[in-house]
């Protein structure tokens, strides 16, 4: 990503801000407040290499707004990370938890680097290395880190340990997203890919979707991408085609959805942090020594990612980074229902394009809330030394989703706007309540105490 492309990123996500302000109910001096972050810390954290050698890498923290509690939002590891980048990403968060109505603010991390490159050791090193840097702006009650993009439950757990010995107190709620015995929740890795499944069956209930005809397309193969195409799948779903950043795999009669996560995973032992498997691998299922049979083998096509998002098909679910739909591609998407599992697939220029050809986007800050939700069930699962079953978890998680996919959805026929910017102005009325609830220059002005 080039320099002024990532600090586009961010001015674009205020351009939604702006849009959804119209329909809002909310004090022009709280939207003032969401126009830049609370507080942004840049650290360099110096690395020891296997080799010997020195190696400084670069980190973000930003915390966005914390009115409506401490801020919340994932950490990612990846070479593009940037600063206007992570800024977005934190801003993303703030309305993400509106939307859904937990208690937490907005914040998101970052580090410059591709995990991919580094040992395990390496790996474990940089992520304690990044929290000794930030340990002073993050906590259980100003803000708390959870896994994003190429970070999982084994760092979050390096993370939260190194916190500990820092504050030389176990403080499990400084982040969420752990390994289970180390205080994390059950059913929190699934609860982003399982969030989306919720947002979709309650499309399925109000389009009378017959699940054996809807096809599917789903771009990204990591945790949201795999959980949220294996629960469509189990539900009759008729997934044709993945794919990972290295491409991607078409089948017009569905693919084996299953033995396509199985086969991106092999190869990677427990305790491993990323696969080194792509989808593409085989044109059927995805893997190179798969076993489809002959008849399965010939209807699979290779495809590239951009050929994906363009696939006839009723429901595509972007889910892997940014900037995917844009103005140049958006007419030519052809999926009646778009769901958003990553954080800001579309651009704020391809909106008018998606809604003058009537595509219904499920927009990112509702599709992908289940993973940040189920993170509120494990904070205070935490804070109050309970540990939830996994029905109870589902249970809640599908009950927040449903409720929140029908107020914004309601809201957006009221008002006759696109779920998008009803999505926006659902948060923004939550969070426009907070700023008032602390006073704002309606109350402050002078000659108006009686
Ligand atoms: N990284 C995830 C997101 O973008 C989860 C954040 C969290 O659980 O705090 O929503």
């Amino acid at each position: 990503m080039t320099e002024s492309s990532a600090d586009d990123i961010f001015l674009d996500a205020i351009k939604r801000l702006d849009r959804a302000a119209l329909f809002a109910d909310i004090d022009a001096e709280a939207l003032l407040r969401l126009r830049s972050p609370r507080s942004l810390l840049e650290v360099s954290i110096p690395v020891r290499m296997d080799n010997g050698s020195l190696r400084i890498f670069q980190g973000y923290r930003v915390r966005y707004d914390d009115t409506r509690g401490p801020t919340k939002g994932g950490i990612r590891f990846h070479p593009d990370v940037h600063v206007g980048e992570v800024k977005a990403l934190a801003f993303w968060m703030t309305c993400k938890c509106a939307v859904v109505g937990i208690p937490f603010g907005g914040g998101k991390g970052g580090v410059i680097v591709d995990p991919k490159q580094l040992s395990r050791l390496e790996l474990e090193r940089l992520s304690r290395g990044f929290i000794e840097r930030i340990a002073d702006f993050i906590g259980p009650e100003t803000d708390v880190p959870a896994p994003d993009v190429y970070t999982n439950a084994m760092i979050m757990g390096w993370m939260m340990d190194e916190y500990s010995k820092i504050r030389r107190q176990r403080t499990p709620a400084v982040i969420t997203g752990k390994p289970i015995p180390l205080g994390g929740s059950l059913g929190r890795d699934d609860a982003t890919g399982r969030g989306a499944y919720y947002c979709i069956k309650e499309l399925e209930r109000i389009r009378n979707w017959n699940p054996s005809e809807i096809r599917v397309a789903v771009q990204g193969f990591g945790n949201a991408g795999q959980h949220v195409a294996r629960l469509l799948h189990d539900d009759g779903y008729r997934i044709v085609a993945v794919s990972d950043s290295r491409g991607g795999v078409f089948r017009a009669d569905g693919l084996d959805v299953p033995r396509a996560i199985e086969l991106k995973n092999q190869g990677r032992a427990v305790g491993e942090v990323y696969s080194t498997r792509s989808v593409c691998e085989c044109p059927v299922c995805g893997g190179d020594d798969c076993h489809c049979s002959s008849d399965d083998a010939g209807s699979g096509d290779v495809i590239s990612n951009e050929q994906l998002l363009e696939l006839d098909v009723d429901l595509l679910i972007p889910a892997a980074l940014e900037n995917q739909i844009t103005a140049e591609n958006a007419r030519r998407i052809s999926a009646s229902v778009v769901v958003e599992v990553a954080n800001g697939p579309t651009t704020s220029d391809a909106d008018q394009t998606l809604i003058g050809n009537d595509t219904l986007v499920v927009p990112d800050i509702l599709a992908n809330a289940g993973g940040v939700t189920v993170s509120y069930f494990e904070w205070a699962q935490n804070q109050a030394g309970y540990a939830w079953s996994e029905d109870e978890v589902h249970q809640r998680l599908q009950q927040i989703m449903a409720q929140e996919f029908n107020n914004v959805h309601q809201l957006a026929s009221n008002k006759q706007i696109d779920m998008r910017t009803a999505a926006y102005v659902h948060a923004l009325n939550r969070i426009g309540e907070a700023v008032e609830a602390q006073g704002t220059s309606r109350f402050f002005a002078p000659g108006d105490d009686a």
